[in-house]
């Protein structure tokens, strides 16, 4: 590339600036080119070797390429490292755009191939199978802050699923916690976007605008029928239908009607408390050890997306608990219906899926299949329920969607061969006997094919050349060939073939014969693709038409799923259905943490279950005890068990009957939870300054140690505020955890609040945990026997016990801690201001310098430091 760019450079220079800050896959042959930073970027994360190519400016270009027939596996694993990728095709073969270049009069040798860009991959607007997840939904969210609110519109495209909410802005990282996009886009000027946020033009997020494009793709005079939409929920619409827009080109993929999400119906959680209650993921963001991986049976990826769901937004509202509990009660209470259900689903593909890619214009003949074998499973599915009695009124509801697709499910039987393939130019997957002309047409080349073996025995037996063979590859088409040595024979003038190539140790040949059939295989072989073509597009038109209803099947099979699945888990842990109650209490008894219990009996061990009462008269339990005694354990198990059932699960508990919580709250004190960025402390204070101005006497909150991440008594006194506040302000329901003994006096103050610890004993000088619950304070703190426990060297815990003992003599002399606390931050600046002034003395006379000084110097001197010792005594 010289220094005036190439025309192919302008070409890559100009796709480039419309690809903006997406990685540009350039089209060359059989080969997705990248230039310049995006060929670094793209070398780095992809790990294959850049080189160069040509010139712009002066310097070398860096390059790299990636082949494109495994292109989706190269994209898969960009997406994953965070880029977007603009695909840039070539929309002429060579041959057009040489008759472009002799029309407009250019010289023909120089003639650019036109290129376009088709499409813009990103993370949240795939549909390709091998790019998406099967147990995971992926959402694309659009951010609107307007005048009057934040509106939110998500959708995930690869089932067209879309929903709409409103959202106060501080409660903004909550829903965006809940939703877990993959992508989110929102106005370039919203000044709280995070970073990884997209960036798009203000004016796309139009209310109007949404308004109308959502009548318009839905083909609706109005809204109203669908719902109630504000208009900050139309403006994120616009802005997501926008985005939409442009990553398509154009293009839309699969949008189902929009619901809208009131704001109130769901069971409220912040970031923190999801990721401390591990909900999705665990602490170290794997899948394994969180909540959803003990919890999920689903027979299905679509079911596992929607128990992600329900467990990300668990319900609010006590009629929709109870029918879902309802529904998993009957699976429970039918241990056959469930296990033959359970049997159909496995076999049932992902039609909610397979259908985003058809109507995306991205599908192939074997979405088309699953379409058709997923459809006939429900059918299967709606039998089994029609033959269960007293259906509860969630799955009866149902049946209407699981049939009324026997017209598309027998044409696409009879149409399609049994497992049609996934690529579908080259045909083969219309079934015999759908389409005599076809069938002909099919005919035609195997008998072609059949004189062409017919024509290799009778030339082998003219030339008495046994080792002739007739042969096909992509370049030549067909072609006899026979041994270098047998090669004179066929050259002769008058044999009737005809000479085509010449390699190392073979000689290739053509004949009249063998050319006319050829011909008519290709032929043939052309007409019969374009006749599946027009079928495949027949097909999908009619997919494509029952959209809605296919895609309400699919709802239906995933919720079903959902269902037995967790009536599955009950059986298998001996979980129970919960009572749910619209007031705050909370009893559980038998209460056991999911994942804890499932870990401790892969090593064979129990799990010791606990009660938990809680009601307007004894709403705030103070819990202490020893380290790894289970306070957080059994904290966190009465925050999952309310989630669950919230969820419409069944619990692990003996009984539970649940007031229905309104927002869920978790902390973790901040030695156990390091944040990045921010001092952990300070994380910890703002997440509990967020739940003292957001729960609710409707709220549940436990909290863990909080106060830990600083001073004993900064942490002490914050621990105490916070309680207190918790207390007489939110009068929520609230499991509080604390190593410090002295809060238990705060039992004296507060009415609704009670001591609880887990119990632990001392037997023959060992600590045992019990992991057990009991009334009252905490006796001691057991840290030195947890030491021992943990396996620190004896003479390290014989000197910790020393020191204990002076401290704990020094406690009985000034009346200890918890007596001083009336007057605790006097206690405290006194206690620091006196080992200031001491250590002000000893630096003074560490500095003398005795040898140096003269007697009456010395004298001087001492006179100085006893005048000192004596101010800092007063
Ligand atoms: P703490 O918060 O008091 O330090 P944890 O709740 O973290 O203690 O529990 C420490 C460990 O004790 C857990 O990892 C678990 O293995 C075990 N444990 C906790 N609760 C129970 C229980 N109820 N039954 C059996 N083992 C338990």
């Amino acid at each position: 590339m010289a220094d005036k760019p190439t025309p192919m450079m302008q070409q890559y220079l100009a796709l480039k600036r419309e690809a903006g800050d997406a990685l540009l896959f350039y089209r060359m042959g059989d080969f997705f080119e990248l230039f310049f930073e995006d060929a670094k970027i793209a070398s780095q994360v992809l790990d294959i070797a850049l080189t160069t190519r040509g010139e712009h400016g002066g310097e070398p270009v860096p390059m790299c390429g990636v082949p494109v027939h495994s292109a989706e596996g190269y994209l898969a694993r960009l997406i994953k490292g965070g880029c977007r990728v603009a695909i840039a095709e070539q929309t002429e073969t060579p041959d057009e755009a040489k008759e472009r270049a002799k029309r407009e009069g250019k010289p023909v040798s120089k003639a650019l191939v036109a290129r376009d860009i088709v499409r813009l991959v990103t993370a949240g607007t795939l549909t390709e199978e091998a790019l998406l997840e099967p147990r995971r939904a992926n959402l694309l969210v659009a951010i609107a802050p307007v005048r009057d609110g934040i509106g939110i519109a998500a959708c995930d495209i690869s089932t067209g699923r879309m929903e709409l909410e409103d959202c106060a802005p501080d409660r903004i990282d909550a829903a965006l916690a809940r939703l877990g996009a993959s992508e989110i886009v929102a106005p370039e000027d919203w000044d709280e976007a995070a970073e990884g946020i997209i960036a798009r033009p203000r004016h796309n997020f139009r209310s109007e605008d949404g308004e109308a494009r959502l009548k318009n793709i839905h083909g609706l005079a109005t809204l109203d029928g669908l719902g109630d939409f504000s208009r900050p929920m139309l403006a994120a619409a616009a802005g997501l239908v926008a985005y939409l827009d442009h990553a398509g080109r154009g293009k839309l993929p699969f949008l189902l009607p929009p619901v809208a999400r009131g704001s109130d119906a769901h069971l409220a959680m912040d970031a923190a408390t999801r990721s401390s209650l591990e909900i999705l993921a665990a602490q170290n963001g794997g899948r394994e050890g969180s909540l959803i991986a003990c919890l999920d049976r689903c027979a299905t990826g679509a079911g596992a997306r929607q128990l992600a769901e329900d467990l990300s937004a668990p319900l609010a509202d006590l009629g929709t608990v109870e029918a879902r509990l309802a529904s998993v009660q009957h699976f429970h209470a039918d241990p056959l219906l469930r296990a033959d259900l359970r049997a159909v689903l496995r076999q049932a593909p992902d039609i909610g899926r397979a259908l985003g890619r058809l109507v995306a214009g991205r599908g192939s003949p074997r979405d088309l299949g699953q379409i058709r074998d997923g459809l006939a499973e429900a059918r299967r599915v709606r039998d089994m329920l029609g033959a269960s009695a007293d259906l509860p009124p969630l799955l009866s509801g149902m049946i209407d969607a699981l049939g009324g697709h026997a017209a598309l499910v027998d044409h696409l039987a009879r149409a399609l061969v049994p497992s049609p393939p996934t690529e579908r130019s080259q045909g083969g997957f219309i079934a015999s006997g759908y389409d005599h002309a076809l069938d002909a047409l099919r005919e035609t080349s195997g008998n072609a094919r059949k004189a062409i073996a017919a024509l290799e025995a009778k030339y082998r037996e003219e030339t008495d050349t046994a080792s002739l063979k007739i042969k096909h590859n992509k370049v030549l088409g067909y072609f006899i060939e026979v041994p270098a040595k047998h090669g004179d024979k066929l050259m002769a003038q008058d044999s009737g073939f005809t000479h085509r190539q010449t390699m190392a140790g073979a000689v290739r040949f053509n004949s009249v014969g063998l050319h006319e059939e050829a011909s008519r295989i290709a032929e043939a072989g052309a007409h019969a693709l374009a006749a599946e073509e027009a079928h495949f597009e027949e097909l999908v038109g009619e997919v494509f038409a029952a959209r809605e209803a296919i895609a309400a099947t699919a709802a239906a099979l995933a919720r079903i799923d959902v269902c037995a699945a967790l009536a599955e888990r009950a059986v298998e842990g001996n979980w129970s259905r919960p009572e749910m109650l619209d007031e705050p209490c909370l009893e559980i008894i038998g209460g056991r943490h999911p994942v804890v219990e499932q870990a401790l009996a892969k090593t064979g061990e129990r799990f010791v279950a606990n009660d938990c009462t809680l009601g307007p008269d004894d709403r705030l339990w103070l819990i202490g005890g020893p380290n790894m005694g289970g306070k957080s354990t059994f904290l966190r198990q009465n925050a999952l068990i309310i989630l669950l059932a919230q969820a419409g699960s069944f619990v692990p508990a003996t009984s539970a009957r649940i007031g229905l919580a309104d927002r869920l709250f978790s902390r973790v004190g901040a030695s156990d939870n390091l944040a990045r960025g921010r001092s952990t402390f300070m994380v910890e204070m703002v997440e509990t300054a967020a739940i003292l101005s957001q729960a609710t006497d409707r709220s549940f909150v436990i909290l863990d140690e909080v106060g830990r991440g600083t001073s004993t008594y900064d942490g002490m006194a914050l621990a105490w505020a916070v309680v207190e506040a918790v207390h007489e302000q939110l009068a929520c329901r609230c499991l509080f955890a604390t190593h410090y003994h002295e809060l238990s006096r705060l039992a004296e103050t507060c009415d609704a609040l009670s001591l609880h610890h887990v119990r632990a004993r001392e037997w023959k000088g060992d600590l045992v945990l019990l992991h057990e619950l009991a009334k009252g304070a905490a006796d001691r703190s057991y840290g030195l026997s947890v030491a021992k426990l943990a396996g620190l060297p004896k003479p390290v815990i014989k000197r910790a016990k020393a020191v204990l003992d002076k401290l704990e003599k020094g406690r009985e002399q000034t009346g200890g801690l918890a007596a001083g606390l009336g007057d605790l931050p006097l206690f405290a600046v006194t206690a620091q201001a006196e080992e200031e002034q001491c250590d002000a003395l000893r630096d003074a006379i560490e500095a003398l310098d005795v040898d140096a000084l003269s007697p009456r110097e010395a004298l001087e001197e001492l006179y100085r430091l006893k005048a000192e010792a004596a101010k800092s005594a007063n």
